[in-house]
């Protein structure tokens, strides 16, 4: 029998909810074992990283790059991995859109790091020492990874053969990918979303809807949302209207709105706009009709303010790839 083809995963800028996902595939994490050699998984296994520089271009059949690239360090792995893997997928929304690391970029890095070393309630650092990439101590100099200016998805930094959305992913995803590489049959065209649907959260939710107009926004902790009524018709941010399929609407499921996690549905470049524009038709302007301009102002900003993280609403999972971030350059 010859040598099974190498699957590997790779975590940059992550929180490890991805790699619990591919866990989550519980028995079925033994199918993969017998279909593939998993060998890279700096979070499972003790594979280095010059085991990998040292294997041939493409030798790796797979690769599941989840994270954002925030630091140098991410960045070269990106391209090491590229490098080393025939299929490298950006595994989850960290890897495909930046998600909640992205919405550093909101700040520059100085001020990030005020806030994260200096600022922060829990933080007891009376030196006000900030990390640098290179630090003489005694004993030598101690080396960090550069922290990048920007957070990238990955396919702003190299070509990404395919994208799997979540936060994290669906094992069902995980699993129905490994089953389409491991049967032998065509693969979809490249730059495909994979586990995904095209259309929208909605299209898979059971909850009512009509056409009704709200008059406020309302938090989950105000009141207990009608368990079978469309949550933006109760007054919730429900991003489901602006959010690819896939998932089987597990939030709006469970009496939680959708935040997005899958992004944006096939054509649509800006979720978060998507998603102010769906607001702003379902916003009730009857009662406004007849107000001053005045009025309506500050009738506006009252509703905006009700909304007390927008970036972390709307662009909470999609701000590396929004056209608010103003990155370009996707390599595809
Ligand atoms: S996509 Fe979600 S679960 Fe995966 S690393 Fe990012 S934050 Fe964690
Ligand atoms: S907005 Fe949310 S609750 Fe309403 S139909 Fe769409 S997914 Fe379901
Ligand atoms: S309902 Fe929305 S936030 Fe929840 S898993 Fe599905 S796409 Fe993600």
């Amino acid at each position: 029998m010859g040598a099974k083809p190498k699957l590997s995963m790779y975590w940059a800028a992550s929180c490890g909810g991805c790699e619990i996902a591919l866990v989550n595939l519980n028995e079925k994490i033994l199918a993969v074992d017998a279909a593939f050699d998993f060998m890279f998984c700096p979070c499972l296994l003790d594979t280095k990283k010059k085991d990998i520089e040292a294997l041939p271009d493409g030798d790796i059949a797979i690769t599941l790059f989840n994270g954002s690239l925030r630091t140098e360090e991410n960045r070269e792995m990106a391209h090491l991995m590229r490098k080393k893997s025939k299929i490298l997928i950006a595994f989850g929304s960290c890897s495909s859109a930046g998600c909640v690391t992205a919405l550093g970029n909101l700040s520059p890095k100085g001020e990030n790091f005020k806030t994260i070393y200096l600022d922060s309630p829990s933080v007891d650092n009376p030196k006000g020492i900030i990390p640098t990439p290179h630090t003489t101590v005694p004993e030598g100099v101690l080396e960090l990874p550069a922290y990048l200016d920007r957070v990238k998805s990955l396919a702003q930094e190299v070509d990404v053969d395919y994208f799997i959305p979540g936060c994290p992913p669906e094992p069902h995803q995980i699993w129905s990918v490994i089953q389409a590489v491991t049967s032998g049959k065509p693969l979809p065209p490249k730059g495909s979303v994979l586990g995904g649907g095209t259309s929208s959260v909605c299209e898979e939710c059971s909850r009512t809807r009509g056409d009704k107009k709200i008059k406020e926004l309302r938090r989950t902790f105000d009141f207990k949302p009608e368990p079978d009524l469309c949550l933006l018709e109760q007054g919730l941010i429900c991003m489901g209207i602006a959010t690819r399929n896939g998932c089987g609407a597990l939030c709006p499921k469970v009496n939680m709105p959708c935040t997005g996690c899958y992004g944006p549905p096939e054509g649509v470049e800006d979720q978060g706009a998507k998603m102010i524009g769906a607001l702003g038709s379902i916003v009730d302007v009857e009662g406004l009709k007849e107000l001053k301009e005045e009025e309506i102002n500050t009738k506006v900003d009252e509703w905006i303010r009700s909304i007390p993280d927008l970036a972390g609403t709307f662009y909470k999972y999609t701000l590396a790839e929004s056209l608010l971030n103003q990155l370009k350059g996707r390599k595809k």
